[in-house]
Parts: structure tokens; C-alpha cells; sequence
């Protein structure tokens, strides 16, 4: 299998160099739109850009209003700064992702709780979540949810949509009414993602995209915050911009701000990245299924969107039967110049999270050690 799968992969990007996981493709009027900006000499976070950019991604996701940031991280730390966690909070999260959901988390002093992941997804499982909550949690007599053991409030739900798949949105969001928790989603891998038709991270109230060199567009680094609500929304960009009350000259800033504003000359790269996204989707469509038929009928398993949801297919990713042959792919690709991954390693494992709170991580564990991901870039030869 492994000789078939490097022979196939070196098929598809018609190359004898090194293949990468993901890689972005400019093909379209990036450098166009990159030269216009600094003709414009507007390159840093005021320019039309900046909101055209938004504009692009309102209309794609139907977001009541996006907000642009330097980065994914940064919309994280917004949005979870929007939905009023605060420092001591505890917050309900995969350990199965990337450390970014967490640092977000660290910085604002807030603490993680690890609850585990569903295969289904691979993302934040709704039983898993609802069975921590019920064994761990209670609500007072002001209808906030405390953690039994600690007194510590439970303020948010974060689930990430790992690899675009999306997480079983409608069950996570009837635990948080529930439990009078807020939903943040970690949306920083599935733009283009759908969930029962809706756009990834329109269904909680706020949501954070990642356009990282890695993600399926890029702007180079920058992120962006999706509200669901436009007055909370227009608050949000308000707080990312140093909180400044407009006005002629005056300086005056009315709560603390962060400098968090996209520049112009990274969402000018965006804009541009926007026009491609549609065929970007079609092409990682066609590979996943070339992918899956690959793998049908060996012992890996070709990991596929849930029946629930259009996904887009990010990073490809296969289940092998077992941690040594895992290891031994691994190997054998990456010595090949095909580069192959595994998932994270967990969260609790990291020394900043030794001591955090988490519940039954059985299923994250168990992929933990049989996932491999697979090169996933877009390309032409793809239709
Ligand atoms: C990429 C990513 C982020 C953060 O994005 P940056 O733009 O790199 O800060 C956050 N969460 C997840 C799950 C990601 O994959």
C-alpha cells in the first residue's frame, strides 16, 4: 500500500520533488490585487480591502458580520473574548487539536477542560460533552454552570471542525442551552465547510477562520471573526481596533482594545484567494474521492465528511489498523520526499495542560494513534 499511495500522490502533483502536505496556489489576480494595495499606499489595516474582504466572506458564509484579524489565533482570543470568558473561567474543548484553540484560551487566563472527540467527526462530542457536564457540573440559582469540584464557572463550548469535517453541531448547541453555555466555534479549517446546508461557524455566536499558508486560502497570516449577531458583531470590530470612538482627531478609547486589524495588503491576497475558493473545493472533492477509492478494500480507512455535513476536505486523512504500521508510512513516505503526518499529539500531553481538567479521552487517544494525514494541496490537475 505504501509504494501504491507514493506513486499515486507523485501521479497527481506530476512531480519528482517534495510533495507537501498543503500547499497554497496563486493562480488568480493575487499579485494584481497585492500591487494594487501598495500603489494605494493604503497597506496596513485601513484600506478597501479590509472590507471587501469581509464583505467576501459575509456573503459566502451568511454571517450576520465578519471581522478581519491579524490571525487565526487572534479571532479566537476575540471571539472568546466576545463571548465573555473571563480569567479563571473554564471552557469546554477538544484535546484532540491544534495548540492554538488553547494558547487562545491560556492567554486570557481562562482554563481548558478536555472532553472527548466523536468518530464521527473527529470533533467535539456532543454524549461525551453532556455525560462531563452531568457527572462534573451543576447550575446555580442564577443559571450558571459550575464546575462541582473546582466552583469554577463553565462559561463556553468550543469545538473545533477538525480537518473541515463538521462536528455534530445541532446536539453540542442543545447542551450549551442546556447548561446555559456559549458556543464558540473553532471554524479556523472548514471555510467552505457546510453543516445541514449552513456555513461552519455561523451556528454559535462567535467563530473564528484561519487563513495560515497551510489552510485552504490564505492571506499569508491573518483570521476573522464571524458574529452571528450584527450588533455584537459591530462591537467585535470595534474591540479589534483599539476600541477608538471615531471622531476628526480626538483620540479617545472607550473599554480595552486589541490592535488586532487584518492589513490591507494581507486581505488584498484574500479577496483575490476568494475567487479561486469555489475551485479549490471541486479540486479537494475530487482527490478525497480518488483517495477513498484508493484505500477501499486495504486495511486503511479513508477518513470521509460525515453524513450530516459538506466538508472541504482540507487535509485528507486515513485510519491505519494499527500504530506500527501508522509509524512505518509515516517513514517510509516522509523518506520519500511525500510528506504524511500524524495528528497532534493531545493536549493534556503538553506540559502547559498536564493539570488540566478533562474527561474520558478514549476515542481522541485511539486516533491519536492510528491517524495519518495525507497531501492535500489543490491542483489543476485535479478537475
Ligand atoms: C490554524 C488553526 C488555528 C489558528 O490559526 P493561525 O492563523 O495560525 O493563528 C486555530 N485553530 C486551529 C484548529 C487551527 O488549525
Amino acid at each position: 500500500m505504501n509504494k501504491k499511495l507514493i506513486s499515486f500522490v507523485r501521479d497527481v502533483y506530476q512531480t519528482n520533488d517534495f510533495i507537501p502536505l498543503h500547499a497554497p496556489t496563486f493562480s488568480g489576480n493575487e499579485k494584481a490585487y497585492v500591487t494594487d494595495a501598495i500603489d494605494s499606499t493604503f497597506v496596513s489595516s485601513v484600506g478597501k480591502y479590509v472590507e471587501d474582504f469581509e464583505q467576501h466572506i459575509e456573503a459566502y458564509t451568511g454571517t450576520a458580520k465578519a471581522v478581519a484579524t491579524v490571525n487565526g489565533t487572534a479571532a479566537l482570543h476575540t471571539a472568546m473574548h466576545m463571548a465573555g470568558v473571563k480569567p479563571g473561567d473554564l471552557v469546554i474543548t477538544q484535546a484532540l487539536t491544534f495548540v492554538a484553540t488553547c494558547n487562545a484560551l491560556y492567554h486570557m487566563g481562562a482554563h481548558p477542560i478536555f472532553v472527548d472527540v466523536s468518530k464521527v467527526s473527529l470533533g467535539l462530542c456532543p454524549v461525551a460533552t453532556e455525560a462531563y457536564l452531568e457527572k462534573n457540573a451543576k447550575l446555580n440559582s442564577d443559571g450558571v454552570c459550575i464546575h462541582k469540584s473546582t466552583g469554577q464557572r463553565i462559561n463556553a463550548v468550543v469545538p473545533m471542525h477538525t480537518f473541515g469535517h463538521p462536528v455534530e453541531l445541532d446536539e453540542l448547541l442543545a447542551v450549551c442551552m442546556k447548561w446555559k453555555l456559549i458556543l464558540v466555534e473553532d471554524a479556523a479549517e472548514s471555510l467552505g465547510s457546510f453543516y445541514k446546508g449552513k456555513h461552519t461557524g455561523t451556528i454559535g455566536d462567535f467563530s473564528a477562520i484561519s487563513f495560515n499558508g497551510n489552510k485552504i486560502i490564505t492571506t499569508g497570516g491573518g483570521g476573522m471573526v464571524l458574529c452571528s449577531n450584527l450588533e455584537a458583531g459591530n462591537h467585535t470590530r470595534h474591540v479589534t481596533t483599539t476600541a477608538k470612538v471615531p471622531h476628526p482627531y480626538e483620540f479617545y478609547h472607550d473599554e480595552p482594545g486589541f490592535n488586532y486589524r487584518l492589513p490591507n495588503l494581507n486581505a488584498a491576497l484574500g479577496c483575490a484567494q476568494m475567487e479561486v475558493l469555489p475551485t479549490f473545493l471541486k479540486q479537494k472533492r475530487v482527490l478525497a474521492e480518488q483517495y477513498k477509492t484508493l484505500f477501499s478494500g486495504s486495511h486503511f480507512q479513508f477518513v470521509v465528511e460525515p453524513e450530516y455535513a459538506q466538508s472541504n476536505y482540507w487535509l485528507n486523512a486515513i485510519i491505519c489498523p494499527d500504530t506500527d504500521s501508522r509509524n512505518v508510512l509515516l517513514k517510509e513516505t516522509n523518506e520519500q520526499g511525500v510528506m504524511t503526518r500524524p495528528i497532534w499529539q493531545l493536549m493534556h500531553r503538553l506540559p502547559m495542560f498536564k493539570n488540566a481538567l478533562k474527561g474520558d479521552l478514549t476515542v481522541s487517544e485511539w486516533i491519536e494513534a492510528h491517524l495519518i494525514n495525507l497531501p492535500s494541496s489543490p491542483s489543476m490537475l485535479l478537475q
